[in-house]
């Protein structure tokens, strides 16, 4: 039978108490970890979100009754203790905290009983992730994601004192709005006051931020919630939490100098000392350097463009691909020429996963004979200068590609990551962050026929490049800017078009017309005609920073109720159906789907 805590205060949780509370009479209330009966004494583990603290039970400090109902105590019974802290009678337990005290229990309360759980509830659990999902409620209790969403809370913390002292006000923005253009589709939700209408939920406060920066709130930011209807990926949640900012009259170099204090600031509070001024690297620099847009620095292994070494020689795949317009660049793995072939197989098809029609290979043996699946197409003096370019020596195997640019980095870019964990040449220990610069403006949609926003519509070009908008829009570069940590995007922003005359002509690259541009951003177009200051943003993704931060393997290690793959709340159920009445109130029916 439950009992109720009338009289009782929790004088503190269980794992703040240290040896200087000895002698103390404490109350601590939590959940039984575990409780052993050893023949007159009762050792039990209890525990709160702060972690275990050991209480004894012995007959003669607890009285006979009391005593028997701590021999019926189980696991994730909630009860409360008032007792004196004493040093540890038995061993010290160096893996707890409060491993030199325990606490002699004087009275005790089962404040409620617990079944059974599913699972254990325990540090690294080896239980499935849909069992636990299933119960998420008990699944948050297991100390490592109690730590991850205790860190969370701070981290947010800190972000607001930081960009408070920064000038930042907090403000909120809708849920129910309308269509915001960041390139997914939208969660939709019926109006029922409006049938046939829909609010969109947010895919970001874009262009909130921006009119508060017409209105003349100079500096804002929120911990924003955003929904995207993607088709998940792997570590993909259809809503997430953003670190959102928007800042009036600045340049790029204000918004870095901000969000570097920012971000120093933020992993201090794990131990990791970020080096200020973060690097910079323009976007052509990172493609052509790493084959990515975010860069994992953590380790070298640099793609090098051999298309000139290359040019007029006799193996066809190159020639073909430099013809075309494309290129060819290589990777050069320190020490793994000796790889046998079936490895090597591997990462050529791992290469055509990523678009390779194929992967060239070349081996250079410990005694500078080479193994390779083209050398034969190419003279003797063609393989040395490749040999040289590539910068390889007895030993390495060299891989390349040839294709059209995008296609080489993309599958270079993924390969060099692939080599490096085959290797093991990435330190995990390290946080390696950079600025990526200069993205290009758009880039062209094979299937839309069209350009998009490689950002999004209100990024600001390079003032010398605008003309090129009329004339070559793909060379266009953008004021934007990525933050990426270990080959992970944190974040990313630009400055914004203040201008309607550029919104205009970057809506009509885009393929826009006018009355289609004002149907969906009308209020922001009518907003630039009344005295708009120059302004700027970003946006952090906070549960990859956090999952960084951390070291979790999932996204789902960091959000207290994520959902899983197929965007449904394995606990909740959701989504679920809704009553034929809900539906005929929002003036809805349902179609039946094929199958
Ligand atoms: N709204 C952008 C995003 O969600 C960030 C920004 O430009 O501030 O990625």
């Amino acid at each position: 039978m439950a009992e109720t805590m009338k009289g009782l205060v929790r004088t503190c949780r269980c794992a703040e108490l240290t040896t200087d509370d000895i002698g103390k009479t404490v109350t601590v209330m939590g959940w039984v970890q575990k409780n052993r009966n050893k023949g007159g004494l009762c050792f039990t583990d209890l525990r709160d979100r702060s972690g275990i603290l050991q209480i004894i039970f012995e007959e003669a400090q607890i009285g006979a009754e009391g005593f028997e109902r701590a021999g019926k105590l189980r696991s994730e019974f909630v009860i409360a203790v008032t007792g004196e802290v004493v040093h540890r009678s038995g061993e010290v337990n160096k893996n707890l905290k409060t491993g030199e005290i325990e606490v002699i229990a004087k009275d005790l309360r089962v404040l409620s009983e617990s079944e059974t759980p599913p699972f254990p509830i325990e540090e690294n659990s080896k239980t499935k992730d849909e069992l636990r999902l299933k119960h998420r409620y008990l699944d948050l209790r297991r100390p490592d994601i109690q730590k991850n969403l205790i860190l969370r809370s701070k981290v947010c913390m800190e972000v607001r004192n930081c960009l408070t002292e920064e000038g930042f006000l907090e403000i909120e923005t809708p849920m129910l709005t309308k269509s915001t253009p960041e390139g997914a589709r939208d969660y939709l939700v019926p109006s029922r006051v409006h049938p046939g209408s829909f609010y969109a939920l947010p895919q970001s406060p874009q262009i909130f931020k921006q009119l508060l920066m017409c209105s003349g709130y100079d500096r804002y930011f929120q911990i924003a919630r955003c929904f995207r209807d993607e088709d998940l990926r792997a570590d993909r949640q259809p809503e997430f939490t953003q670190i959102d900012m928007e800042l009036s009259v600045v340049d790029v170099d204000d918004v870095i100098s901000v969000n570097e204090k920012l971000l120093k600031r933020v992993f201090a509070m794990v131990g990791v000392d970020v080096e200020l001024p973060i690097r910079r690297i323009t976007w052509q620099d990172a493609m052509d350097n790493y084959g990515s847009d975010k860069p994992d620095l953590r380790f070298d292994m640099k793609l090098i463009d051999v298309t000139e070494v290359v040019k007029g020689c006799g193996f066809g795949v190159f020639t073909g691909a430099i013809e075309a317009g494309g290129s060819v660049r290589g990777l050069c793995a320190k020490g793994q020429g000796a790889m046998p072939r079936k490895k090597i197989d591997k990462l050529v098809d791992f290469a055509k996963d990523f678009g390779a029609k194929g992967l060239a290979y070349l081996c250079i043996n410990e005694d500078g004979t080479y193994k390779s699946s083209f050398a034969k197409f190419m003279t003797e003096e063609e393989i040395d200068a490749l040999v040289k370019a590539m910068g390889g020596e007895a030993g390495d195997l060299l891989v390349f590609a040839a294709d059209k640019n995008k296609v080489v980095w993309d599958v270079l870019g993924n390969l060099r990551l692939e080599l490096a964990r085959q290797m093991e040449i990435i330190d995990q220990s390290k946080f390696e962050f950079c600025w990526v610069t200069e993205f290009p403006l758009l880039e062209f949609n094979d299937e839309l026929g069209r350009y998009q926003a490689m950002h999004h519509p209100f990024t600001m070009p390079f003032e010398e490049d605008i003309p090129l908008l009329d004339t070559d829009p793909g060379k266009v570069r953008a004021q934007a800017y990525d933050i990426v940590l270990n080959g992970t995007e944190l974040g990313g922003g630009s400055i914004r078009i203040h201008r309607d005359d550029i919104q205009e002509k970057m809506f009509d690259a885009l393929g826009f017309t006018k009355e289609s541009a004002y149907e969906q951003f009308g209020f922001l177009l009518d907003a630039f005609k009344y005295g708009v200051p120059p302004h700027a943003g970003l946006a952090y993704g906070l549960d990859r920073m956090i999952m960084l931060m951390v070291g979790a393997d999932s996204i789902r290690d960091v959000i207290a109720f994520p959902k899983v793959k197929d965007a449904s709340c394995l606990m909740t159920e959701a989504p679920g159906p809704v009553a034929a009445a809900q539906l005929a109130e929002l003036g809805l029916e349902l179609v039946k789907q094929d199958e």
